[in-house]
């Protein structure tokens, strides 16, 4: 009778221990999976500008460089290029920071309202391109401080208006509101009337190099890091980001911050 519930608990355990392999395997799959994709996408968003600029420096050793107006034209393309080079490792090296836990907030206490204006001011050429018009809704007052990352915040606050002048229409608007929540905290919210969202690809939104265009010959650029770079930075704050849509009307982007009486 000893040996039978020995036995018995025996097989249990051999059998947990096999569906816990099989699910560790299983997880390792997953990540193995991720991990090719995630170098497929940065080898594919890498060639495209360093194409372009190699293009370039080709062109010019094959004689443009002794006309004086391509040489000028054609290292300012590759320079271009080389800009372009520059975001995508600076926003590669953010992301791979903070899934792995490397990237420390440093906290402080900063008026918002501020925040925005500057953001504004370094975007309002990037807006006059396409006749956008950048305007600020504030109900409440010239001042409102809240807690968090400066830096950071700033990043997510331009990341997301330079999203709403790139998918934004011509003539278009972006407006930034800031609202009281309870519980202490503000939400910023930044909307357009751009071309918006179609629903099925809301969810996507944030994962990393997702876009939904994703013809290289669009003329927006950009390589699909930028609302991701901006998920992880709030989350890292615990704090809370949301979108709403509509296809051809315009979209909202909004987050939550922790405010300071
Ligand atoms: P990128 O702009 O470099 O493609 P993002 O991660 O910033 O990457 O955005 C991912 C995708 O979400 C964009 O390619 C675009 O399709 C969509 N998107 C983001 N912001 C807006 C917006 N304000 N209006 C419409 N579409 C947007």
């Amino acid at each position: 009778k000893h040996i039978t519930t020995d036995m018995a608990t025996l097989t249990r355990e051999v059998k947990k221990f096999a569906t816990d392999k099989k699910l560790e395997i299983e997880t390792l799959k997953v990540r193995e999976e991720y991990r090719r994709e995630f170098l497929g996408n940065v080898s594919h968003e890498l060639k495209t500008p360093l194409f372009t600029v190699q293009g370039y420096i080709l062109t010019l050793l094959d004689g443009a460089m002794n006309d004086k107006t391509l040489r000028k034209k054609y290292l300012q393309r590759a320079e271009k290029g080389v800009e372009r080079l520059t975001y995508i490792v600076n926003d590669l090296d953010m992301i791979s920071k903070f899934e792995m836990g490397d990237l420390n907030l440093v906290m402080e206490e900063f008026n918002i309202v501020e925040l925005v204006q500057n953001v504004f001011d370094l975007l309002e050429m990037e807006a006059e391109k396409k006749n956008i018009i950048l305007s600020f809704d504030n109900k409440y007052s010239k001042s409102i401080m809240v807690l968090g990352d400066r830096g950071k915040i700033q990043q997510v606050v331009t990341n997301l208006i330079v999203n709403s002048i790139k998918y934004g229409k011509q003539d278009g608007y972006t407006e930034v509101g800031i609202e009281d929540l309870v519980n202490n905290k503000v939400i910023i919210r930044v909307k357009d009337n751009g071309e918006g969202i179609q629903k099925q690809h809301i969810p996507r939104l944030f994962e990393r190099f997702f876009r939904v265009d994703k013809s290289g010959a669009r003329a927006e650029g950009g390589s699909g890091l930028g609302l991701s770079i901006v998920k992880h930075i709030i989350e890292a704050h615990d704090e809370k980001i949301y979108v709403e849509s509509q296809f051809g009307i315009g979209s909202e982007f909004s987050f939550t911050l922790e405010k300071i009486k």
